[in-house]
């Protein structure tokens, strides 16, 4: 049987109720691509917009096998303890393609995921890394209208993932493995002007003084690699495996959190957060709104062929293309 559909009423109600029936209903509407599901969604993220701000919001990254399911659940499970409401996301653009994905769900969290103050939500499946983020953005602001409030967003080191976490979160958190010498090869470049928090992890066993020994090196290149302004990222080391120093790593990231709060960059940082994703937004419904044009379909495979022969200039076809959807085209 067909369950009732919620009006913007319900959805609101339920979600700031932290109603759990409600909750995975309004996230599977943020989800939809059906346009009139988007409609709703809208009306809904502005309804609940003021409920929202509240929670700290951590990107976790690494690369696969360096444990973040493991510390993810270590971490929430600490969490809860303190008597904290944790919501656990996911981007991972692999997710759905070829019923792969590269995070697992929550499945891998089985503790966490009994929790009753805990709430688990893999990543979503459909359409370009950008309706990911989206989507997964969205998500974010329902949970914190829900109560939770701390937000962790689970990302893997592939391709522009990590850049677009860190747009919709307040604190990015690496973890690594214990090295094995050349500390910097296992954070790439780009990783490094996101990151405020490293975490190197497996720091148990025979890998404790190792890993040890490359965080101390590691902070000593961070050290060196930031401008005097800046605060280097906190380096240290932790087991999420014997759940050892979760607390040391929470902590750093807390104070950092109050630190950005204290100085006004927090609120900063969520405003251009903000508008970026405005922009985005627009870019990619400018983008989709081209591609399912009944008028650009009329056109473009005849517009497509001529470029094909070389009988028409790509220039030109494009202005054509742009013109149909009532787009004007000026120099560019
Ligand atoms: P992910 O791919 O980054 O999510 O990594 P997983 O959490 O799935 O962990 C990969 C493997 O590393 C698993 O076999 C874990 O049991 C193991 N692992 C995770 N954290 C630790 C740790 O702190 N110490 C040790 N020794 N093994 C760990």
């Amino acid at each position: 049987s067909r369950r009732r559909a919620l009006t913007l009423e319900d959805y609101y109600a339920g979600v700031v109720a932290r109603n759990i029936a409600v909750l995975p209903r309004a996230l599977t509407l943020v989800e939809s691509t059906r346009p009139e599901h988007q409609l709703l969604a809208e009306q809904l993220m502005t309804r609940i917009l003021p409920h929202t701000g509240q929670s700290i919001r951590v990107g976790i990254t690494g690369p696969p096998g360096v444990g973040k399911s493991t510390f993810i659940e270590a971490l929430g499970m600490y969490l809860v303890g303190l008597g904290r409401k944790v919501a656990v996301l996911a981007v991972d653009p692999s997710s759905g393609v070829s019923g792969g994905s590269i995070l697992g769900d929550k499945t891998r969290m089985a503790h966490l995921s009994a929790e009753p103050n805990a709430f688990i939500r893999p990543s979503p499946s459909a359409g370009t890394l950008g309706g990911v983020a989206r989507k997964t953005r969205e998500t974010m602001l329902i949970c914190e209208a829900a109560g939770f409030e701390i937000v962790l967003i689970e990302t893997v080191g592939v391709g522009q993932s990590e850049t677009m976490v860190a747009e919709m979160t307040d604190c990015f958190l690496a973890l690594m493995m214990p090295g094995g010498g050349d500390e910097l090869q296992g954070i790439k470049r780009g990783l490094l002007e996101l990151v405020d928090v490293i975490a190197v992890n497996k720091a148990d066993g025979v890998n404790r003084q190792p890993a040890e020994v490359a965080a101390r090196q590691l902070e000593r290149i961070l050290h060196a690699l930031t401008s005097q302004t800046d605060e280097p990222p906190a380096v240290l080391t932790c087991s999420a495996l014997e759940h050892t120093s979760i607390d040391a790593v929470w902590n750093a990231i807390e104070r950092r959190q109050e630190k950005a709060q204290q100085l006004g960059l927090l609120a900063e940082r969520r405003c251009r957060q903000s508008a970026r994703w405005m922009w985005s937004i627009v870019d990619e419904q400018l983008r989709h709104a081209v591609h399912s044009s009944t008028a650009v379909a009329k056109i473009r495979n005849d517009l497509e062929s001529k470029v094909l022969e070389g009988v028409l200039a790509p220039e030109a076809a494009a202005r054509s293309i742009l013109e149909a959807c009532g787009l004007k085209v000026g120099e560019t």
